[in-house]
């Protein structure tokens, strides 16, 4: 028997409405401008984003073709992430910070045709520009085209001028809602990137995930500061969620140091903010030495990486700011689960729920699949990797067979740890970071969580090297906050409190500075090579 619903098309542009229309007049977007802002309405951007769909298709965007854009957080590029979904053609976010042999390969294989640029970024793409087999037009926002040298065949256009006199509303067509909307190359730690293609459908659904109260509880009555980048990850979907329930938004441009995002905190007053462990580690230094105004904020959301329970605490004690931990992949749109503590249960037990990696809510069936392929049960003890499916979860990769990556219908997490019988998650670790210690394993996280639970430390980053008695041993690279002093020795008394004895770690050296990947995670991978090469005492 089929139902008697209708079924309109779950897409971008009925998000698009929302957040224009009826919230058009109360929701702003602001854009970061270094000592101050600029605003935009939702209506504004609504508009706006009608004049660049106009514009994109006098270019002779047709069809899905890919349009890119290498861009900061900023109300241009929230025009984008509407306009070119919206029109029927699909958005790529490249991500500024891949390398740019990376850069110009995800750029070919999506076969972009046009690509927006920020004009602080044009130096950068000048780079890339000659080796983009497939753009034939460049638009710089927020500055001088002429500050970009075309090769033969590519057009450069200014964003404003391309807008003016384009009219205010478009036609928007009826999209399949499971055509693709837009598109976004994972970092490629390992291999070359991989392409991940959300459609419409799947962009929707997770907006309202985001909104959920279990989920990160966006709403209207929220001004959300998107820290996590536009170009990686489409920003955890804020930028759909928010206009879907007529949340502001806050845009840092390109200011994303501690002492910037204070002051915006400070004069902007979000009430959510989002970003990776790391950001958060610097804005918390920053206020301990200057002291700003964080009162507006009623939760930060961290993920992207384990966060650092002593991160959690700090937040709350220090400043009475809930952290709400959140795990998630470019392959899971990202929002994959949420730590929200179950009622009923004790302080101490909160803390435990709070640190792991959360819940799986009703549209991410996951499941843990030990080494030799068996499934294991949610107890809460049983250790296996992490697999996944659902609506917005990656069922492939784009022109690209990984049978690696796919289990059976299921996407496998790279994720190790267990899942507790009410369904929360637990990892441990990432399987290429779990260091295997004479037969048993040690958590790299574990060890740098507890580290980082020493008042002098600012970050630890924990990687396996190798060892003639044990096979493979945990190394500790720590970076001492400011004005700070510790030895290595201190550090393993402190951990011998904390850890199993035969974990704490034999070899430290002192950082002074943490290497990260182009998203601001610890890069472990950089960190092996430089002790592979001799670079680390
Ligand atoms: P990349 O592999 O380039 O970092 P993603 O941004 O898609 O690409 O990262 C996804 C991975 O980040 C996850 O598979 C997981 O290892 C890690 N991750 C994300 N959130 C968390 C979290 N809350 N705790 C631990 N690890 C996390």
């Amino acid at each position: 028997m089929f139902s008697t619903m209708q079924d309109g098309p779950l897409s971008i542009a009925r998000i698009l409405q929302q957040g224009s229309g009826p919230h058009g007049a109360s929701a702003e977007v602001v854009t970061w401008t270094g000592d101050g802002a600029r605003r935009r309405s939702f209506a504004e951007v609504g508009r706006r984003t009608a004049q660049l769909a106009h514009a994109l298709r006098g270019l002779g965007v047709t069809g899905d073709e890919r349009v890119g854009t290498f861009m900061w957080n900023n109300a241009e590029h929230l025009e984008a992430y509407f306009a070119v979904p919206s029109m029927g053609a699909v958005l790529h976010t490249l991500n500024i910070r891949l390398f740019p042999e990376q850069l110009v390969y995800v750029a070919n294989h999506a076969e972009d045709r046009v690509v927006l640029v920020d004009a602080t970024l044009l130096p950068l793409f000048q780079k890339l520009l000659p080796e983009l087999k497939t753009v034939r037009h460049v638009i710089v926002a927020g500055g001088d085209k002429a500050a970009l040298e075309a090769p033969a065949g590519v057009a450069v256009h200014g964003y404003e001028e391309l807008l003016a006199g384009q009219p205010e509303v478009f036609d928007w067509p009826e999209i399949d809602e499971r055509s693709a909307a837009a598109m976004c190359y994972t970092s490629g730690t390992t291999a070359n990137p991989k392409g991940v293609v959300y459609s419409h459908r799947s962009i929707y659904l997770h907006s309202m995930q985001v909104c959920m109260t279990d989920g990160m509880a966006l709403s209207q009555a929220d001004r959300s500061l998107a820290v996590v980048p536009m170009f990686h990850a489409m920003s955890w979907g804020l930028p759909y969620a928010a206009f879907m329930v007529g949340a502001s938004m806050i845009m840092p441009d390109r200011f994303l140091q501690p002492e910037p995002l204070l002051k915006m905190i400070e004069a902007e007053r979000p009430t959510m903010a989002a970003a990776v462990p790391t950001i958060w580690q610097g804005v918390l230094q920053h206020l301990e030495a200057d002291p700003h105004d964080v009162s507006s904020l009623r939760e930060v959301v961290v993920g992207g990486a384990a966060c650092p329970p002593s991160l959690m605490k700090a937040f709350h004690e220090k400043y009475d700011i809930s952290v709400l931990h959140a795990w998630g992949m470019t392959e899971t749109s990202p929002l994959g689960s949420v730590a929200r503590p179950p009622e009923g249960v004790t302080d101490e037990q909160r803390w435990t729920y709070r640190a792991s990696q959360g819940r799986l809510p009703a549209g991410v069936q996951g499941r843990l699949v030990g080494d030799d392929g068996s499934v294991l049960p949610w107890d809460g003890e049983s250790v296996g990797e992490l697999e996944v499916r659902g609506p917005w979860i990656a069922g492939a990769y784009y022109g690209d067979d990984d049978p690696e990556k796919f289990n059976d219908g299921w996407l496998r997490t790279g994720d190790v740890g267990f899942i507790t019988p009410d369904g929360f998650v637990q990892l441990t670790d990432r399987a290429k970071d779990v260091i295997k210690s004479g037969g048993e394993w040690i958590s790299s996280v574990d060890l740098e969580n507890k580290v980082m639970g020493h008042p002098a430390v600012a970050e630890a980053m924990v990687i396996g090297v190798p060892d003639e008695k044990w096979s493979e041993r945990p190394l500790v690279a720590v970076v001492l906050r400011d004005g700070q002093q510790v030895d290595a020795a201190e550090l393993r008394d402190f951990l011998a409190g904390e850890v199993a004895k035969w974990q704490v770690p034999e070899y430290w050296t002192f950082i002074p500075e943490a290497p990260k990947t182009s998203v601001g995670k610890f890069d472990k991978k950089r960190l092996r090579k430089q002790h592979a090469d001799g670079g680390l005492d």
